[in-house]
């Protein structure tokens, strides 16, 4: 939704085709952390992506909100890592990156997070780590994409290959007809390799899936985003807690289980104790388009003109689809690139079939 939103600001006439909502899969399902869990964990490809991004999000809020009324609630809370392992090459990178990381006491982690579990021996944090409401966002850009005259958004329409001039892309099939345009932008996250595949390209993108809990507490209940061993806990404004998640190759398979729903349920005590007495109100999966290191899939595709992607993007698809998708923009109108697009290039990326 954000390509198309971008294409179309631009100027460009965008038919969005999803098989069934846009924006009702993994961009849905997503804790919406507008940073990597472990950001410097990651390649300088990610990480370029994500700095842009994170300073676009709180202005694409705010136009979203302007534009549509509703309010993705860019929520800027900060993030707390408790115990880590790799704290010295995560203070490292952050000084290397000149990132607003800084280690800090139990005493003033347990000041700021009062509802904290005991037992936690070492903390870093980050401020202005923000995070976004995914429902609200995705809602937001529909909402955004159906008021512009440029712009045509079809639902329910399952895309099943693509219509081909000789070596050119000219358009999609769908069980509706063929719709035709100049160019065509593969973005169906984790169902991206299948499409490809059509084409008898490879593309190294699976789907991974993540299984969330939601709970339900007063608004001020976590004043921060906490993270330990992998489990995370995330405050919306208006008290909502989500609490994930798991990392799971089992196929398209997105039916949430007790098993999850236990793990989940035990994290998420340890992390806040007081969740003991909260009620789960929400618990779903979705699946994450997990490619290779987690770089994502963006420029056009070698030997198949017209045809370019956008996909890929693994655990950070919400905070980095601003840079992806503006570079994306910049690629496709022969504008200069906001950064080096050589990282995330299909060329040399895809295999055959
Ligand atoms: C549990 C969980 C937690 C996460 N937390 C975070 C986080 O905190 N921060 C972060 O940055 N990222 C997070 N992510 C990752 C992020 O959600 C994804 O990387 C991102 O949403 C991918 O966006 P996408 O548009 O590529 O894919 P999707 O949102 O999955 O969209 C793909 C779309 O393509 C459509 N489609 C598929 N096949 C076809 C077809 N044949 N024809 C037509 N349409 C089709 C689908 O219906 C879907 O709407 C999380 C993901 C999960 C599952």
């Amino acid at each position: 939704m954000l390509t198309g939103l971008m294409l179309a600001q631009q100027g460009l006439s965008v038919t969005l085709l999803d098989k069934a909502q846009v924006g009702g899969e993994s961009s849905w399902a997503g804790g919406g952390i507008v940073s990597p869990l472990y950001p410097w964990r990651y390649s300088s490809a990610v990480t370029a992506l994500a700095h842009w991004s994170q300073d676009f999000y709180p202005g694409l809020g705010e136009r979203l909100l302007a534009l549509t009324g509703l309010d993705p609630e860019v929520f800027v809370t900060g993030l707390y890592w408790l115990d880590l392992d790799d704290e010295a090459e995560a203070l490292a990178w952050a000084s290397q990156q000149g990132r607003p990381l800084a280690s800090v006491s139990m005493s003033a982690v347990y000041d700021a997070v009062p509802v904290l579990g005991s037992g936690y021996e070492h903390a870093v944090h980050m401020s202005g780590v923000a995070n976004v409401r995914n429902p609200r966002l995705v809602k937001a850009l529909r909402a955004a994409l159906v008021q512009m005259p440029n712009v045509t958004v079809h639902e329910q329409a399952a895309v099943s290959g693509f219509v081909r001039d000789g070596e050119r892309v000219v358009g999609v099939q769908t069980a509706q007809g063929e719709v035709r345009a100049e160019r065509v932008v593969l973005t169906a996250g984790a169902w991206s390799g299948e499409l490809l595949a059509t084409l008898g390209l490879e593309l190294p993108v699976e789907p991974v899936k993540g299984q969330m809990i939601l709970f339900k507490c007063a608004a001020d209940f976590l004043p921060s985003m906490v993270l330990a061993k992998g489990r995370y806990a995330i405050p919306r404004k208006d008290g909502h807690i989500l609490v994930g998640s798991t990392l799971e190759h089992c196929g398209f398979d997105k039916t949430p289980t007790d098993e999850a729903l236990a793990s989940l349920k035990a994290s998420a005590i340890e992390l806040l104790p007081a969740l003991a007495d909260a009620e789960v109100v929400g618990h779903w999966a979705g699946l994450r388009p997990g490619s290779p290191d987690g770089v994502p899939f963006i420029g056009p595709v070698p030997g198949h003109e017209g045809l370019w992607l956008n996909c890929g993007h693994y655990r950070n698809g919400l905070v980095l689809a601003p840079a992806s998708c503006q570079l994306l923009g910049n690629l496709m109108l022969g504008q200069a690139p906001i950064i080096d697009p050589a990282p995330y290039a299909p060329q040399g990326r895809l295999g055959s079939r």
